[in-house]
């Protein structure tokens, strides 16, 4: 198909410097969990974005020196020569689709630990950022820096931006933003200097001007040089000559960079989760960038909707449309517009699972997108899939999220598959859960496969069809897929933290009870030991509902696993604003009389609180019932031409929607395919000992 001429407008070159990027779509620098010591699976997964049609692709941050060490946090390094052949891997795969190739040389400052390489870390004044999030804790403080520091952190952004061009980079970073050092610098509470660095605003905005001036020497003028830069404590200072802080920086650097890639200052804030932020929600800071320079501007805010984009272009917000969930959801999303398939972009739902990975230190996942990571370890391609490995039919049984993206993968390879859903709509638990308080962009991992599963005339599924051993063994498939989810459980746990017994009775209530219809009494206590999103967003759903509602957590925050996807702080406030009460560190220990008995996790002290209905949100298990009564039956198994049964999804192991949409995508792709090349490829780092 051809593009839409509408869409024009994204596709010309934007001049960066001394290079062209060849269209508007520009993948930002982030983090991928893939470091030196993965640099295969790394130069695949960014080099899949390349030939997804991006005209920039860049590398997440990367260590210029080893006094910027984020250890056990998964960062890059560029430390000395050694380091260059991993990154030319990088720039190689990138290049070979024709994008260019930008790196984001950093230096953590105050905000690092250099827990591995043992250097005393430092700040402009001595100051350290303030962590709230244990694995960001330490307990090293940074030392002030003085003029010798200054001299050497110059000296080492001079360095790795002469070897970022030696890996063949073509788009140098200086970053100052997200608490790191040179944003150290332009913040007064940070940066309480009294030389020529300290003060005024420019004085602050010293360190940035000459780390940008030795990265210009260093690359030659072969590489175009990106100002890295968050705004949004800047902007809501009033400056002396400006607006704003943020107008009077970008005023005094305004052409000093090629490039101005513009973000906000925090994880949270820059990188919201949709639950809680819209798409485009740096416009706000963002908005005045263009006006004060010549140089193009790129910046970010989830953008998925071409139209989105053209209205940020045309009314001069940006110059490039950033982006980085969005490109790992879909790394084809700028190919698909070009070729007039913009209904078939795999839009990113904002659920930060992505934003986990980082925090986890592993290689990053995607709700969306199961392949993205895997294009080196397993050989997946985002769009490619090899055909059918036989004339097999296979069943699949439960259409939630593992069964959907198992039936679309099986079908894209050209399986014949007849999908049997128990209720009257596909979905699974997103039937329910995308109904929740800022949930409904999640909808998009359904309504995309329902899409795509349309157009497919070899996948029939059935609706309202709840489906026993029986009918499963009469149904004559080749391969029976079991996807038939997971339930919620009324088990308690102990101090120990290990199983208490079930708490059964009336007024016992599960999420699964709540997504049948059933209306709890007042009052109602969410006890979520669960800690993602769930117990937190029912809690949100029964108080805007008119319900009067308490959440109980054993842990030390309300939905707590969620500072993993930048979340926490905002579902607090959410819980705050909707009028829930919130009691965490305590345990649910007995329910009954109007009351349960709420046992402090520490001290075991106990204390009442009012309840008619308990929702339990804490431990899952499979529904394996069907699987069960399958299994038993082998013989009649064969005796009816089914050659495998394979559990799939939260009927394997119950867990959040990205590990069971992974899960149909593995099944499907190994089906039939030589077992030799089954498994993960292992990667191992390039780096010689110089
Ligand atoms: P997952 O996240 O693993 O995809 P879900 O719980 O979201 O799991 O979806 C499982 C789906 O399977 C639900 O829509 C449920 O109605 C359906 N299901 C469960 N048991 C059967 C069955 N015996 N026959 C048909 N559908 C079933
Ligand atoms: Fe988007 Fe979620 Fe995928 Fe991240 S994990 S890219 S937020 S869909």
């Amino acid at each position: 198909m051809a593009r839409n001429p509408r869409y024009d407008l994204l596709f010309e070159p934007v001049r960066i410097g001394p290079v062209t990027a060849r269209n508007r779509f520009y993948a930002v620098p982030h983090a991928a969990g893939m470091t030196n010591s993965m640099p295969h699976m790394r130069a695949a997964f960014r080099g899949v974005k390349a030939e997804g049609g991006w005209g920039v692709v860049c590398t997440g941050y990367v260590s210029i020196d080893p006094g910027s060490d984020d250890a056990p946090l998964p960062y890059a390094t560029l430390w000395d020569d050694a380091d260059v052949r991993s990154h030319a891997l990088v720039t190689e795969a990138v290049h070979r689709h024709g994008a260019l190739a930008g790196i984001e040389l950093w230096h953590g400052g105050g905000s690092v630990m250099n827990r591995s390489s043992r250097i005393a870390p430092m700040s402009p004044s001595g100051t350290s950022w303030m962590a709230t999030h244990v694995s960001f804790m330490g307990n090293q403080r940074p030392r002030a820096m003085d003029a010798g520091d200054i001299r050497a952190l110059l000296a080492a952004q001079r360095a790795a931006a002469r070897r970022a061009r030696q890996a063949g980079f073509d788009i140098v970073y200086v970053y100052a933003g997200m608490g790191y050092l040179p944003y150290e610098f332009l913040l007064p509470e940070w940066n309480r200097r009294t030389d020529g660095y300290g003060g005024s605003l420019a004085n602050r905005a010293r360190i940035v001007r000459e780390l940008l001036e030795v990265t210009h020497e260093a690359v030659g003028g072969k590489c175009a040089v990106a100002l890295r830069v968050s705004l949004e404590e800047l902007r809501g200072r009033p400056g002396a000559h400006a607006a704003s802080e943020a107008h009077e920086l970008v005023a005094l650097l305004a052409d000093l960079p090629d490039l101005w890639d513009v973000k906000l200052d925090s994880s949270p804030t820059d990188c919201p989760p949709s639950r809680f932020a819209p798409e485009g929600s740096h416009e706000p800071v963002i908005d005045f960038v263009k006006k004060l320079t010549a140089k193009p501007v790129v910046g970010v805010g989830r953008f998925t909707s071409p139209d989105t984009m053209l209205s940020q272009i045309r009314r001069g917000v940006l110059d490039l449309i950033g982006a980085a969930r969005p490109s790992i959801a879909d790394p084809f999303l700028p190919r698909k517009i070009e070729e007039g398939r913009e209904a078939e972009i795999r839009e990113c739902i904002g659920c930060n699972i992505c934003i986990s990975s980082w925090h986890d230190g592993v290689p990053v996942r995607c709700t969306q997108n199961p392949t993205i990571g895997e294009e080196w370890r397993r050989g997946w391609h985002p769009e490619q899939i090899a055909a059918a490995g036989s004339t097999a039919s296979v069943l699949v049984v439960g259409a939630g999220p593992a069964g959907l993206e198992c039936a679309l993968s099986l079908g894209r390879r050209g399986y014949e598959v007849t999908v049997a859903e128990a209720a009257d709509d596909i979905g699974g638990r997103l039937r329910f859960e995308t109904r929740l308080p800022g949930l409904a962009a999640w909808a998009r991992v359904l309504e995309w496969r329902r899409a795509q599963l349309d157009k497919l005339p070899n996948v029939t599924v059935y609706r309202g069809n709840l489906l026993s051993a029986d009918d499963v063994l009469g149904l004559g498939a080749t391969h029976v897929v079991v996807a038939t989810g997971a339930r919620w459980a009324r088990l308690l746990y102990s101090p120990l933290e290990v199983p208490a017994g079930s708490l059964d009775g009336p007024g016992v209530l599960t999420p699964d009870d709540l997504a049948a219809g059933v209306v709890p009494e007042d009052p109602v206590v969410v006890y979520d030991f669960d800690n993602y999103y769930l117990g937190g967003v029912l809690a949100e759903h029964l108080a805007r509902g008119g319900h009067s509602v308490s959440y109980v957590t054993p842990a030390g925050h309300v939905s707590a696993w969620t500072i993993m996807s930048n979340e926490q702080p905002q579902v607090h406030r959410a819980l705050a604003a909707a009028g829930v009460s919130r009691h965490t560190l305590a345990r649910v220990t007995a329910f009954g009389a109007g009351a349960v008995t709420l046992a402090d996790q520490f001290t075991n002290a106990e204390t009442r609180l009012e309840c008619r209905a308990l929702v339990i949100v804490g431990t899952r298990f499979g529904n394996d019932r069907l699987y069960g009564d399958l299994s038993g039956r082998a013989e009649e198994l064969a005796d009816a031409g089914i050659r495998s049964l394979t559990r799939i999804g939260d009927a394997l192991a119950p867990g959040a929607i990205v590990h069971a949409v992974y899960s149909g995508h593995r099944y499907a792709r190994e089906l039939d395919a030589d077992p030799a090349a089954l498994g993960i490829r292992r990667d191992a780092p390039l780096a010689a000992v110089p």
